[in-house]
């Protein structure tokens, strides 16, 4: 027993391979659900099936994505029923705060809300708040509301189409109100313009519009423009700048939709004026369901997204292809050392067989 030659028991070795990993797999090589199975979950309003069904839309492989246009086609019949909002303004102008005031009244009113976002990746950690549900709690635990974070990082294009693919989703799924929002700084408010019946561009007072990195173009595209934090001493101030935007939206030409747009205050914190702003959206609905612009605008809409598939593909085909590729480089470094003229070396590119 004393013997030099014992061998002690030692420590447990750790495993060859990471045991968290092998969860993970596991859970991987669970089978996806067929295309049917999707659907009937989809149209049950089973909202984990309608989560995996997104989660498919957003997964970048071929085979995923062959099957989620599979699933997306039949969704399509029993779409298009929603009332589409876009919400956008800067960070801190209290977007999380409002969806979570207004949607909670619209839930209070029995119909069912989807809360998307279409910020890309990087936009998104910098402001955007829907990757952070803590901040719309009353909202995420709410049995009428269903909140998806952006789909991630990618082009603006593809997170664009993924967020509409998903709207199709929600539909099918029975969501009567689908609420996409963005934050006011980038390309992003076209994308949410072009996929909305309305769209909500939220303000703070006291700061001039540069300030708060609104574009002339996107106080355009608004179909009303909401001055929130209307409350405490903020009170005053927000009616003036009120009476500003109201000013300033004269000095639009007239929207083809026949409506006026109009600047309204609201406090999301204290909840008021939350009731006018969906007088205004209904009022909205029913002016342009009554002239035909509403169908028009999805037409239009529909004509837009042709467009922009067409144009991301081809994009996608030209930098992907090798010959393209190595050509590129090259002369890329010759435009930025003055060698070479930069439409001579567009055309050059463009001359090559992709
Ligand atoms: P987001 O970045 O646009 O989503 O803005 P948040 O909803 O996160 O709000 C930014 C800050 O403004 C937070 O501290 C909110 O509490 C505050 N806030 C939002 N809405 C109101 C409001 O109606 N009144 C006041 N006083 N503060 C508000």
């Amino acid at each position: 027993m004393n013997s030099a030659l014992t061998v002690n028991d030692g420590i447990a070795q750790p495993p060859m391979v990471n045991p968290h990993v092998g969860g993970l797999f596991e859970k991987r090589r669970q089978p996806l659900p067929t295309v049917e199975e999707y659907v009937r979950g989809i149209r049950e309003s089973n909202i984990t099936m309608l989560s995996r069904a997104i989660t498919l839309i957003e997964s970048r492989r071929p085979d995923h994505q062959q099957m989620a246009q599979k699933v997306l086609e039949a969704c399509r019949p029993f779409a298009g029923n929603s009332i589409r909002l876009g919400i956008t303004g800067v960070p801190g102008a209290g977007k999380s705060t409002f969806i979570e005031a207004f949607g909670g009244m619209i839930t209070a009113r029995n119909h069912r809300l989807a809360v998307l976002a279409i910020d890309p990746g990087s936009e998104r950690s910098k402001g955007s708040i829907l990757g952070d549900k803590t901040r719309m709690e009353t909202l995420s635990a709410d049995p009428r509301a269903f909140i998806r974070p952006s789909p991630g990082t990618g082009s603006l294009g593809g997170v664009a189409r993924k967020t509409y693919e998903t709207v199709i989703l929600c539909e099918a799924a029975g969501f009567d109100y689908i609420f996409i929002e963005t934050i006011g700084v980038g390309q992003s408010e076209v994308a949410v313009h072009s996929m909305t019946d309305f769209f909500l561009l939220l303000m703070i007072s006291g700061a001039g519009d540069e300030l708060q990195g609104i574009k002339r173009g996107v106080m355009e595209m608004s179909d009303l423009l909401l001055i929130n934090k209307a409350d405490g001493n903020n009170v005053e101030k927000a009616i003036q700048a009120q009476a500003q935007y109201q000013s300033a939206l004269h000095l639009f030409p007239a929207p083809p939709s026949g409506w006026t747009p109009r600047a309204l205050t609201c406090s999301a914190v204290d909840k008021t004026g939350l009731k006018e702003v969906l007088q205004e959206i209904e009022n909205y609905i029913a002016l342009t369901k009554a002239n035909g612009y509403f169908e028009q605008r999805r037409r239009e809409q529909a004509r837009y997204r042709m467009y922009e598939t067409i144009n991301d593909n081809l994009q996608n085909t030209f930098y992907n292809n090798p010959t393209v590729a190595a050509k590129l480089a090259e002369l890329e470094q010759q435009v930025t050392s003055g060698a070479l003229n930069p439409y001579d070396a567009a055309a050059a590119l463009l001359a090559l067989n992709f």
